[in-house]
């Protein structure tokens, strides 16, 4: 008799495994190992037939190397920056994402921190709140009008789309800077392209990130773009701390360059513990604390779309196992 297929589930989701048996059980064994760091990972992966890989490490040549009976690798999530792509391609492996289960919500994760910081949201609540200023309406000054301000879109993919159509409905003039889309989607979305980045930094009141950490993305935006954007627009970072230097946004929030800064993804998660930018924003005397908006990476995150990923990277786990066509291979 065969031997059933062992799936190894490496980070982040734990018993119960529900949404993954609903789907494998018949098919597989899952195991979900918990680790915490690569290392975690000797000995206990080196004959899975799957691996569903998540986002506490990177998932390296190392790993893929011990690999022998490998037929793919599942990232239930849209980045596959942690994975080694190319390794894994090497050994004949596929490396498949989950693409579409969070789209909506980066979207409103963005817009939510683009509205509350340009409307002057957070920075008030902030304030207030540790007793700074009078409770009345001067607080608020100056607040320009949302409608007609230029809101730019970095990578006008699935989640840039998402963005410029929710940008659309406040009323923003919404451009986007993506060298990899064809001619058209511009007119598709009814929204205006421009080809230089500088061009798009320097006349956006918002500007928006949603690329995906590549070689070419990597520090994509440091201290020179920065100064290149406009005085007092506000950046939002949802895409991935590596394409944004932070620290450099802490820097132009606190000299008063930008305006309000939403951030999402850092270049280290969680931060260390001596992170400038962390310190920043938790000391109520730095001039960059009521100005910067951070959240845990968690833009993508809704109950619905955790059944979404964790059921939709099962489903392409049991095609790899049945041999069937996978659907969303990105190596
Ligand atoms: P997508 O592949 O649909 O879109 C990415 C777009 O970026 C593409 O249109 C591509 O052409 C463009 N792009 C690539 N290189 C570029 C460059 N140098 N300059 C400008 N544009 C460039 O991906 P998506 O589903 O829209 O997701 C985008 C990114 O969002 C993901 O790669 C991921 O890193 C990030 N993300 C974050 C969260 C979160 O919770 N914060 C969740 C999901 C995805």
């Amino acid at each position: 008799m065969s031997r059933i297929p062992k799936v190894v589930i490496t980070d982040f989701i734990a018993e119960p495994l529900d949404h993954e048996r609903r789907v494998l059980d018949g098919h597989a064994e899952i195991t979900a190992l918990e680790a915490m760091c690569e290392e975690d990972l000797k000995g206990r992966i080196e004959d899975a037939e799957a691996i569903m890989v998540y986002h506490y490490f990177r998932f390296t040549r190392a790993s893929i190397e011990r690999l022998t009976n490998c037929k793919v690798i599942v990232r239930p999530g849209v980045g596959y920056d942690g994975v080694d792509i190319e390794a894994a391609r090497e050994h004949g492996i596929p490396v498949c994402n989950v693409p579409d289960y969070g789209t909506e919500e980066v979207a409103d994760s963005a817009i939510g921190m683009a509205i509350s910081l340009s409307r002057g949201i957070h920075f008030l609540n902030s304030r207030l709140r540790r007793g700074v200023g009078d409770w009345n309406v001067d607080q608020a000054m100056p607040v320009p009008r949302l409608r007609g301000q230029v809101f730019g879109i970095i990578g006008c993919g699935r989640i840039g789309t998402a963005t410029a159509l929710r940008a659309k409905t406040f009323g923003f003039d919404v451009a986007f800077y993506d060298p990899y889309l064809p001619d058209g989607v511009e007119k598709a979305l009814g929204i205006r392209r421009v080809n230089q980045l500088s061009e798009l930094l320097g006349s956006s009141h918002v500007v928006s990130l949603h690329c995906p950490l590549t070689h070419e993305t990597r520090s994509l935006i440091r201290k020179d773009e920065l100064a290149q954007m406009r005085e007092g627009s506000v950046i939002i970072n949802t895409s991935r701390g590596g394409v944004v230097d932070t620290v450099s946004v802490v820097e132009a929030l606190a000299s008063g360059h930008l305006s309000g800064a939403g951030i999402d993804v850092l270049e280290q998660e969680p931060p260390a513990a001596d992170s400038p930018v962390i310190a920043a924003w938790r000391n109520p005397d730095h001039p960059a604390h009521d100005r910067l908006l951070l959240n845990p990476h968690s833009a993508f995150y809704c109950e619905e779309g955790a059944e979404e990923f964790r059921t939709k990277g099962a489903q392409e786990v049991l095609r790899a196992l049945l041999g069937q066509p996978l659907r969303n291979v990105v190596n």
